[in-house]
């Protein structure tokens, strides 16, 4: 207490109208950098639980203390600034508030507060720090507090006010953000949706696929109960099919933002709303194959320890003895099997790697050009590890006709589609005139223009 008396005098009043839970944690966090606190309040008298070292007013008293007043009511209840119009004229007045729902007026929260009290500077902000965070400290996820309004002198007040009790202010410009920033609390995950609905549907569709082709398939030709596979083996048909579709679809729009650039010629023309979409998720989706590719390690791990597979082991080896013959090793076999998990090994560890680069705090200590050569490059060298994986895996089963279940192609079949289009036409990509035609286009050269130019002269190289 005896710091907040010592720096005190340094700070401005702030004027703080609700005792609720918002007021108090903010008053408290006010007070803690030293500044002197007024909360307005409809029955000063009884209002309980202020941080000590408050005081507290009717609204008309309160804010007469203070250049700064903090609304930390909820919209619903403005109905008593009107009648404080005139005492409100000239000072700076934060609008804090937030919604039950997206849109839920015709105007931000803000504008209203500023149609019911005209003479005051309306500054919409704070709304995206919680009472608990500010109220903890635990500010890591939260600190960020994004202010916008029109009079730029009462916006920097407020953003002032912000640095002194350790968030980061971020001007979003003209009281007309008001309605994104209000919107902004109430976003679910918005870029990991596309990601969670495109990795739930795959799942979906390989779960049926797989229960048909590896449990129905075998029940209905050769009455062969094999429903426990639906614990582990059917997953483990899921997991790296999804996950390896899920990173090619993260280099997917990539190259179909080169090939639409090399058509156009230019690179100053908008992508498509769906590829913009698209690309601003990659890490998500990213994030979401890695998850994938997670679990089909563990189910992997956990493969010789089940029952049914040392069941299997222990017959074969019960058979052999008992025709007294020695089973032969295979060459091409153990080759296939080292390789297939030495190219799974080495794919899953540059999977982690890309996954790490990603994260916020390793993505800010490395330079663009690192970041690029992770992401691009080791990122194609993932995706093509991991086609050779599943490649590997496969071998000549695509040649075997009894792999073909009621004519269906096997599961990792389906899984390698995408990522071999996406090689190729990275591999297209790089054929040094289209690679060097592409450089051209991001380097800004324009085939319109050329054209013109080439085409008032009669002739052009
Ligand atoms: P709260 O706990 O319900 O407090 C609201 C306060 O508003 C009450 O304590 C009361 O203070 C005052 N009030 C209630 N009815 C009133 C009326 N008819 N007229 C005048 N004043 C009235 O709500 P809160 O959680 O503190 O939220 C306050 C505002 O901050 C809301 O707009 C909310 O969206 C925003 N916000 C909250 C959080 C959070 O984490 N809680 C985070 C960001 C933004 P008095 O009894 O002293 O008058």
């Amino acid at each position: 207490m005896a710091a907040i008396g010592e720096n005190a005098h340094k700070r401005d009043t702030i004027c703080i109208f609700g005792t609720g839970d918002f007021g108090r944690s903010l008053g408290m966090r006010l007070l803690k950098s030293g500044y002197p606190v007024v909360f307005g309040s409809r029955d000063p008298k009884n209002s309980v639980l202020l941080p000590s070292g408050a005081q507290v007013f009717s609204h008309a008293e309160a804010l007469k203390t203070s250049e700064i007043i903090f609304l930390a009511v909820h919209r619903e209840n403005y109905d008593f600034i009107p009648a404080l119009s005139d005492l409100l004229d000239g000072k700076v007045l934060v609008d804090v508030s937030n919604n039950l729902r997206m849109n839920q007026y015709p105007e931000s929260n803000a504008q209203y507060l500023s149609q019911l009290a005209p003479k005051a500077n309306v500054v919409k902000g704070f709304n995206t720090v919680s009472a608990w965070a500010l109220q903890s400290g635990s500010l890591d996820a939260s600190s960020q507090v994004f202010v916008c309004g029109d009079d730029n002198k009462s916006k920097q007040l407020v953003m002032d006010v912000a640095r002194s009790i350790g968030l980061t202010p971020l001007d979003q410009g003209s009281l007309l953000a008001a309605e994104e920033l209000e919107n902004y609390p109430l976003q679910l995950f918005p870029m990991w949706r596309l990601p969670f609905a495109i990795a739930a549907g795959l799942t979906v569709l390989f779960f049926i696929y797989s229960v048909v082709t590896d449990v129905i398939y075998p029940y209905v030709k050769d009455n062969k109960d094999v429903s426990y596979w639906l614990a582990i083996s059917v997953p483990n048909r899921i997991f790296p099919n999804v996950s390896l579709i899920l990173l090619s679809l993260v280099y997917l729009p990539g190259v179909i933002a080169a090939f639409i650039q090399l058509h156009r010629g230019t690179k100053y023309k908008r992508f498509p709303n769906w590829l913009d979409r698209w690309m601003l998720c990659r890490k998500q989706l990213g994030l979401v194959a890695l998850g994938y590719a997670f679990l089909h390690v563990l189910y992997t791990y956990i493969l010789p320890t089940r029952y049914s597979v040392r069941w299997r082991w222990i017959n074969s080896l019960i058979q052999e003895s008992k025709e007294n013959k020695t089973m032969q090793i295979s060459q091409v076999l153990s080759w296939r099997v080292d390789l297939y998990f030495a190219l799974g090994m080495l794919a899953f560890a540059l999977y982690v790697l890309l996954g790490i680069t990603s994260l916020p705090s390793v993505s800010n200590a490395v330079n663009w050009r690192e970041f690029r050569f992770v992401q691009s490059k080791l990122g194609y060298v993932t995706l093509l590890l991991c086609t050779a994986h599943a490649a590997v895996f496969g071998w000549d089963r695509f040649l075997q006709s009894k792999r073909y279940k009621w004519g269906l192609p096997p599961t990792y079949m389906w899984g390698m589609i995408i990522p071999c289009i996406v090689l190729v036409l990275k591999l297209i990509l790089i054929i040094p005139c289209v690679d060097k035609m592409i450089t051209k286009i991001r380097l800004g050269w324009e085939r319109k223009l050329e054209d013109k130019v080439c085409g008032n002269k009669s002739f052009c190289i």
